[in-house]
């Protein structure tokens, strides 16, 4: 069995060597921290030297992070896929079309010359999308018992929602293009903010209320969500 240790919201892998008598540190290419010790190390020492290492190992991820491969743009091709609520519709480019951008609920067509093609795509899901959160949000704010003022969604860089002052809250239009469960967790977690500003216990135990699963969704958003993001969010 793998032994792990958390520490300063880092999971670490403890590997034990009859052979080791130094401590090390490794960061490996997907940002995974494995440290290699003695085999009687105790588990003071072992967190004790780690605490000192932080600073590195917080360098070293930042550095990781920085050289990360990025998220490539839509190319706005014949045949690409454009993610709306977790299912895929495929594009064709097509010569005339009075909207630049359209959707006959099975496909995209865009018209050649309306490319790069975001902003249409982006009025496109705001347009499409506003009455569904609309509507979700109606759903899930009587699981967490709080109801904002208003809804809007927009760009909001690299959030995927953000509860405002006066109880509006906001949604990234990126956000639509993720299935259902996990755009829930996002509505769901904007929801309980109405009620709980920071992420202290209480709000995890209200979430906890309304979704009981939510932390299965969070890391689902955190590993998955990618393959549904043709349009990432802007670091
Ligand atoms: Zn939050």
């Amino acid at each position: 069995m793998t032994e792990t240790l958390q520490l300063a919201g880092l999971e670490f892998e403890v590997r034990r060597s009859d052979r080791r008598t130094t401590f090390g540190l490794t960061v490996d290419r997907s940002g995974e921290l494995v440290v290699h010790v003695p085999s009687n190390t105790s588990g003071d020492e072992l967190s004790g030297w780690i605490n000192k290492k932080l600073l590195w190992v917080h360098r070293k991820l930042a550095l990781k992070e920085q050289t990360a491969p990025k998220l490539l743009g839509p190319e706005y091709v014949s045949g690409e896929a454009f993610s709306y609520l977790g299912r895929r519709y495929r594009l064709k480019l097509v010569e005339r079309q009075e909207h630049p951008l359209h959707f006959d609920g099975a496909r995209f067509t865009l018209r050649r010359d309306a490319r790069p093609a975001e902003r249409h795509f982006r009025h496109w899901y705001i347009s499409a999308g506003c009455d569904w959160v609309a509507r979700r949000v109606e759903a899930l704010s009587a699981r967490t018992a709080s109801r904002p003022c208003r809804v809007e969604v927009r760009d909001l860089g690299f959030r995927w929602g953000s509860c405002g002052r006066n109880g509006v809250v906001y949604f990234n239009w990126k956000l639509l293009q993720l299935p259902v469960r996990l755009a829930d967790y996002v509505i769901a977690h904007e929801l309980v903010h109405l009620r709980e500003g920071h992420h202290g216990p209480e709000f995890w135990a209200a979430l906890s209320r309304a979704m009981p699963d939510w932390q299965k969704r969070k890391d689902a958003l955190a590993s998955g969500a990618k393959e549904y993001l043709v349009f990432g969010l802007s670091v």
